[in-house]
């Protein structure tokens, strides 16, 4: 089916807009980078994967490999924390990317994302170099910028062709001799060497509590939940009848002054996340690792994302932190890194460093005491961390759909339970007792599920609204509905419709939820 022009990225962020489910915040002002607000559609979205997680993790969490229910409970701590907790974490020492500003534009990039070429290019049969590095952000418009930035350059310096360059071969500056990056032409800046060098930059937002601001009252927004699960720690285990292995778990928001957000909701400054702490005796980390891989890839796999679009990284030994025996990362093609992969969640084995870094801070034992098998230890952690917002983004990404052959070429193939709205009911002309059925069908149908009337224009049209909102079932009370007491229903995905009687529809509707 040809798509149009625009790159499926740019169409669904309209989308999206046009039909509420992403706008730009503070857009009445001119908008804010990096910040994102959830529209009607959005946030019921966002809420229903936010419920299935919760559902996974808390409410009925799978079996585990020694063969009993696990057990997890929840948590909803604080997002301002007493500082120490960040000193503890490692967030006030650490938690920075490296960054580089542009001396000429005044912009700022996260180094790791800048990539650059040495473009070259052919004038009287003598292959020529430009003498800059061309640079721009990656993303898949990198290839598209370079090439623009580098027919402008030729062009500049007197007439040449540009020498095709193979875009997989561009450098990372972060990789590149201090000598080589004093040639780089940043990604928005005209000439060379005007970046500075890559130097640390803390993500944490700060505040301060209090009427008097000093360094005694600064405080941070969380970058994280996670640390909230760990200051909790010994207040669950005191107070729930939990005892390792367990989980907590959490969803909330975070923030990080993020240097370069991009890609839509994939990086923001204000994201949500949610996180699960699994603690552990020492000697089962591993097992409890490998478990929770392949149970958050199958669940991903649940909500509708397709095999192979998900990906397990697994950081290399060399990569991993200091106190990680092992960490993979569950990546999701997302259009603009395809055919490559970016992160959707971070399945960390994080042994016993929280823990003991929060022992030492606060000088509270936060040993767990096995008096069955008399022994004490500081249990384990397996952490599967993952983005709500940028789940919402894969859920968005993989269900878009362009077919010209249908009234709406562009639809949400949601898996049904995940879908924001639904049922839409319409009566098939707004005449002759229809409305009359079709509303009272509506009254009883959305005290069971959300959903929508619509009695305005075409038929057709009504179905294209339900489509790009991912409405999985339509319902049309028609002429013969007032004979024989049955509906049609139609299916979103097939746009096929059924006629189902007037007293089975809500059972019908249950039955295809429940899949
Ligand atoms: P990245 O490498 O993409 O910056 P990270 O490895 O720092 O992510 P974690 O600290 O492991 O991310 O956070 C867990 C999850 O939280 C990520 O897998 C991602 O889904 C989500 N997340 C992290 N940072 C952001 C952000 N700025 N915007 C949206 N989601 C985010």
């Amino acid at each position: 089916m040809p798509a149009p022009e625009t790159s499926v990225m740019s169409r669904l962020v309209s989308l999206c807009k046009r039909r509420g489910f992403v706008f730009p915040a503070s857009e009445i002002y001119g908008g804010l980078n990096g910040f994102w607000d959830f529209g009607p559609l959005g946030v019921q979205l966002k809420n229903n994967l936010r419920d299935a997680w919760w559902r996974a993790m808390v409410e009925c969490p799978p079996i585990g490999p020694d063969g009993k229910p696990v057990s997890i409970v929840g948590l909803d701590s604080s997002i301002i924390q007493h500082p120490q907790t960040w000193v503890a974490s490692g967030h006030v020492g650490g938690f920075a990317d490296l960054m580089v500003d542009c001396r000429e534009t005044k912009m700022r990039y996260r180094a790791d994302h800048v990539l650059c070429v040495n473009v070259q290019y052919e004038k009287a049969g003598q292959t020529k170099e430009l003498g800059g590095w061309i640079s721009t952000l990656e993303g898949d418009e990198a290839e598209v910028a370079i090439t623009k930035k580098a027919k402008k350059l030729i062009q500049k310096s007197g007439c040449g062709e540009m020498v095709p360059f193979d875009m997989s071969k561009a450098v990372n500056l972060t990789t590149m001799t201090e000598a080589q990056r004093a040639h780089v032409i940043g990604p928005d800046a005209e000439n060379p060497g005007t970046l500075t060098e890559p130097r640390a930059f803390n993500l944490m937002f700060q505040s301060y509590v209090g009427v008097f601001q000093s360094d005694d009252s600064k405080v941070y927004l969380r970058p994280e939940t996670a640390q909230g699960i760990f200051l909790n720690y010994k207040n669950v285990l005191d107070s729930s009848r939990v005892k390792p292995p367990f989980g907590v778990a959490q969803v909330g928001k975070s923030f990080r002054n993020e240097v370069t957000p991009r890609n839509f909701i994939f990086r923001t400054r204000e994201f949500e996340q949610m996180e699960m702490e699994f603690f552990c005796a020492p000697e089962d980390g591993m097992m409890w690792y490998e478990f929770w891989v392949a149970e958050r890839l199958r669940w991903w796999e649940e909500q509708g994302m397709s095999k192979d679009n998900l990906f397990r990284h697994i950081i290399a030994p060399e990569d991993l932190s200091h106190y990680s025996k092992g960490t993979s990362d569950i990546e999701y093609r997302y259009p603009f890194t395809a055919p490559g992969f970016g992160e959707l969640e971070g399945v960390a084995y994080r042994t016993d460093y929280d823990l003991t870094q929060h022992q030492t801070f606060s000088k509270t034992n936060l040993e767990y005491i096995d008096q069955e098998a008399n022994r004490r230890y500081i249990p384990h952690v397996v952490e599967p961390a993952a983005g709500l917002t940028r789940g919402l983004l894969a859920l968005l990404c993989e269900s878009y759909r362009y077919d010209e052959s249908r009234a709406s070429p562009e639809w949400l193939k949601l898996k049904p339970s995940l879908a924001p709205i639904k049922v839409g009911v319409f009566p098939l002309v707004n005449k002759d007792g229809m409305p009359e059925v079709a509303e009272k069908l509506y009254a009883d149908l959305r005290r069971t599920y959300i959903s929508q009337y619509d009695a305005k224009q075409s038929i057709g049209k009504r179905y294209a609204r339900m489509d790009e909102a991912g409405t999985p079932f339509c319902v049309t009370v028609d002429g013969d509905t007032l004979k024989d007491q049955t509906v049609t229903i139609r299916d979103r995905d097939t746009a096929q419709q059924e006629r189902v009687a007037l007293d089975k529809v809500k059972a019908y509707i249950g039955e295809k939820l429940a899949v």
